[in-house]
Formats: structure tokens, sequence, C-alpha cells
């Protein structure tokens, strides 16, 4: 296998290359960090819920890679803007 560095929609990949069939491999771990790089911006609306005693959102499922059950996230709210952000840590 001949590796060479590639780019993929903006991302740095390994590709691997076979020298008789000119088959291209990907390491299927390089193949979701990249995917989890090019999720489209997300913007839609989502109604609160009750959770327990506090109020809580719901992420669209196209986040579910992104922000997983357990991760710790920062949450701030802008009063003038009325923007509340959830960002990884
Ligand atoms: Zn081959």
């Amino acid at each position: 296998m001949k590796e060479k560095e590639e780019d993929l929609f903006g991302e740095k990949i390994r590709v691997f290359v076979c020298p008789k069939c000119r088959n291209e491999l990907l390491l299927l771990k390089e193949a979701i960090r990249v995917q989890e790089k090019i999720i489209p911006r997300v913007e839609t609306t989502r109604k609160l819920v009750k959770f327990g005693h506090s109020i809580a959102v719901t992420l669209p499922r196209e986040l579910h890679t992104v922000f997983k059950k357990g991760e710790e996230v920062r949450v701030s709210f802008d009063p003038h803007e009325m923007e509340l952000t959830v960002r990884k840590k």
C-alpha cells in the first residue's frame, strides 16, 4: 500500500493506494472525523420540553454525532439577542 495525503472537503486525510488495482482506501476513523466536520450548519425550530424540574431543548438528529449523551457543554445566554448558545468544550 502506498500512502498519500489528500484534501477531502478541506480536511487532510490519509489515502492508501493499492499498487496493483489502484483502489483507494481510507481509515474508517479518519473518514468519520471528516464526516463530523462537514455536517452542514443547522438552523431549526425546536419546542422547549420539561425534563424533570428543568426546561430542555432536544437536538436535531444531524447533531447526534457531534454532541454525545453525557458530554459536558458550555451554555451561555445573551439577553440582548435573546440567544442561547451551546458550545462543545
Ligand atoms: Zn488491490
